[in-house]
């Protein structure tokens, strides 16, 4: 058996199609632009790298974008004033705190102080705190985890009654995907660097989402016939014969387990292409929510 492909990179593209029309038609009724503040604090290249990017896909899709970039030594009021300012501004219908931030910032505590009809990377614990409960929905659920939810629903799979194995328990990535999964009544076993017997868990699973960052770790032979194979992991692989040195691959060993899984996610082209599309999604939804106020 061969699996099926999901395309992370054209589902992207078609979600942020569905946005940018949306965001004209808003411009078109005389509504406000949707507009996305990103802070971040430190240089952290790849930090820099995420809301450059973060920032160039506002702009093609019609969105507003301001990035608020402190020194590493920043200090912890500095950084809440900015996303206090933010919150009270009613240009900004996004606030996006970039992480991880230096050592001494109390990343939760400027979290928490996020509005939550701002909170478009919905790691508040406000909204994290709703999406844990029963009966209770999030205002924004975050973009990753709702890429990996999202690809898994355009391929057909079926989530309801699945085993579901979550591999990683990260605030960002782990632990709100597994939130998602029990929503949709899969059973879900969370996976950490704890657990006994990893192969043979993941051997019961209908549904494996890999989010753990250590390189082809999950083989061939440890996917059930027929699984959905969600690969978030982004690793650097040695390769001699690219420019760089190295070439991206996921936390799944592909080439393996394709010959097994029902359906799987290519690294790059799968999972990450989705968060930025997720993000664009959330703050029209942020401007929506802002629209009735
Ligand atoms: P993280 O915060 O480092 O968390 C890693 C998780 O994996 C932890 O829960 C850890 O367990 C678990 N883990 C580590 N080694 C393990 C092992 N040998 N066996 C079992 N579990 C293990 O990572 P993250 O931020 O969630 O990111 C995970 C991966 O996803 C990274 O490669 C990252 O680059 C990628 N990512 C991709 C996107 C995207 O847009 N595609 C977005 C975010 C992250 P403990 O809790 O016990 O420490």
């Amino acid at each position: 058996m061969t699996a099926q492909i999901i395309d992370g990179k054209s589902t992207a593209q078609k979600i942020r199609d569905e946005v940018a029309a949306e965001v004209a038609k808003r411009s078109s009724a005389g509504k406000k632009q949707p507009f996305l503040a990103t802070v971040v604090v430190g240089d952290r290249t790849d930090s820099i790298s995420y809301v450059t990017s973060k920032g160039k896909a506002c702009q093609e899709l019609g969105m507003g974008s301001v990035n608020h970039h402190f020194p590493a030594n920043a200090n912890q009021e500095e950084v809440e004033e900015i996303v206090r300012q933010l919150n009270a501004d009613p240009e900004i219908s996004g606030i996006l705190v970039q992480l991880p931030m230096p050592e001494h910032i109390d990343e939760e505590k400027v979290l928490s102080l996020i509005d939550i009809k701002k909170d478009v990377d919905g790691f508040s614990p406000i909204n994290i705190g709703r999406l844990a409960q029963k009966g209770r929905s999030p205002l924004f659920v975050p973009c990753t985890p709702a890429g990996c939810i999202y690809l898994l629903e355009q391929a057909n799979v079926r989530i309801d009654g699945a085993n579901a194995v979550v591999l990683g328990r990260s605030n960002i990535v782990g632990m709100p995907v597994a939130l998602l999964l029990n929503h949709r009544n899969a059973t879900v076993t969370i996976c950490h660097s704890h657990t006994r017997e990893l192969p043979s868990l993941i051997r019961q699973a209908d549904i494996l989402i890999a989010a753990i960052g250590k390189t082809e770790m999950v083989k061939g032979d440890w996917i059930k016939p027929g699984a959905a194979v969600i690969d978030v992991g982004i690793n650097e692989k040695p390769d001699p014969s690219k420019k760089k040195g190295y070439r991206l691959v996921g936390d799944v060993n592909f080439d393996e387990a394709v010959q097994t899984a029902g359906w799987i996610t290519p690294v790059p082209g799968g999972v990450g292409p989705m968060t930025i599309a997720m993000l664009m999604k959330n703050t029209l939804h942020a401007a929506e929510l802002q629209d009735n106020q």
